[in-house]
């Protein structure tokens, strides 16, 4: 039987030709691909520049580095994550402050933020979980800079704009699985030339007059030439997402399940698609594999139970744990598998 994954990449000839030239160049670091896709993305997204990294983890790590947080600061972020940006948090010796998210659309609450606000607060991460746009602007006017995580949500858009450039500071993931596939590598956009500049100064380290502590964070030309080319091809894949919700949408109409929740004002990028079901999500998930489809819990444990936090303050990261499951989505699912999917769905849960 062909399996149905999860996620996959979107992988064309447009990728292998792109990586060819790179290679006929016979520059493989960081070098004028690298350039070319940072300006594109920050034109993609409309902010003044970015610095392109090795992984989203790192641009999380520079962007703290680069607002000064440090020892005793603390960093307000949603508990229903992955723990790569609680150990960004981490690497700057700031205390993470771990808070609820919404019932709606997984994303941050602003009520639980406000309530964890203090003098010590030095940065909130708002993470666009799964595609779909966080509820932003009340967040802006908490008086703390926002570093918006759109890893999962490049292409995504927030009252007619393209989620990365409303906070202080945005970073990318370019992971396999991510909107937008590389292999490893990341990005950090922002408007305030300032930041970008000591994120640059940061990532790499050779041929300085001055010495600290500075990171080999950089990106090769290979990973950008594959960047340049899917970012080329990001709008289509985020139509294709979107087309492939909506049939799933029409075909779980009636079945006994939480089906996503577009806010309003917002088009998500549909990174996922994720339903809530009432049963056992375990069996559910063997039950999809025994008919050939791969479906996830989409946060493998929340933040909070890594660090032994009281389960109460948590109620809807505590929910969505205990009964959300991602279906496949990506450009590359062909519409008679979406249905099939949708079917088998259907079929367990009623
Ligand atoms: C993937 C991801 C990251 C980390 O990116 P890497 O490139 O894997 O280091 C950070 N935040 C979110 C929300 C992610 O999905």
């Amino acid at each position: 039987m062909n399996m149905i994954h999860h996620s996959q990449p979107t992988i064309t000839a447009q990728d292998f030709r792109a990586i060819g030239a790179c290679l006929k160049s016979g520059w493989l670091v960081q070098g004028k691909y690298v350039r070319q896709f940072e300006q594109t993305l920050s034109r993609y997204v409309s902010t003044k520049d970015a610095v392109a990294t090795n992984s989203g983890t790192s641009a999380l790590h520079l962007a703290l580095l680069a607002l000064g947080v440090k020892k005793g600061d603390e960093v307000i972020l949603p508990s229903y994550l992955c723990t790569s940006v609680l150990n960004a948090v981490n690497y700057v010796g700031a205390k993470p402050v771990i808070v609820d998210i919404n019932n709606d659309d997984f994303n941050i609450s602003l009520t639980a933020t406000r309530r964890k606000l203090t003098r010590r607060t030095k940065a909130i991460i708002i993470v666009h979980q799964f595609g779909f746009p966080t509820d932003i602007k009340p967040f802006l006017r908490l008086g703390v800079p926002v570093i918006e995580d759109c890893a999962q949500a490049i292409g995504a858009k927030y009252k007619g704009r393209r989620v990365g450039s409303l906070g202080t500071l945005a970073i990318y993931s370019f992971y396999a699985t991510k909107m937008l596939a590389t292999g490893y590598g990341g990005m950090v956009s922002s408007n305030n030339r300032g930041l970008i500049n000591k994120i640059r100064d940061l990532r790499d380290f050779d041929e300085r007059d001055d010495y600290i502590t500075r990171y080999n964070y950089q990106m090769s030309d290979l990973v950008a030439a594959m960047g340049v080319t899917q970012l080329k091809r990001l709008n289509e894949f985020v139509r294709r997402r979107q087309h492939i919700a909506r049939i799933y949408d029409n075909a779980l109409k009636g079945v006994s399940c939480q089906l996503p929740k577009i806010s309003k004002g917002t088009s998500p990028a549909f990174f996922r698609y994720v339903i809530q079901i009432s049963g056992s999500i375990n069996t559910f998930i063997k039950s999809m594999l025994r008919k050939g489809i791969e479906v996830k819990r989409p946060i493998y444990k929340p933040l909070h139970q890594y660090l032994d936090l009281n389960k109460a303050s948590f109620p809807v990261t505590e929910k969505a744990y205990g009964s959300a499951i991602s279906l496949p989505i990506y450009p590359t699912l062909t519409e008679a598998k979406a249905q099939y999917v949708a079917r088998c769905v259907r079929d367990i849960l009623s």
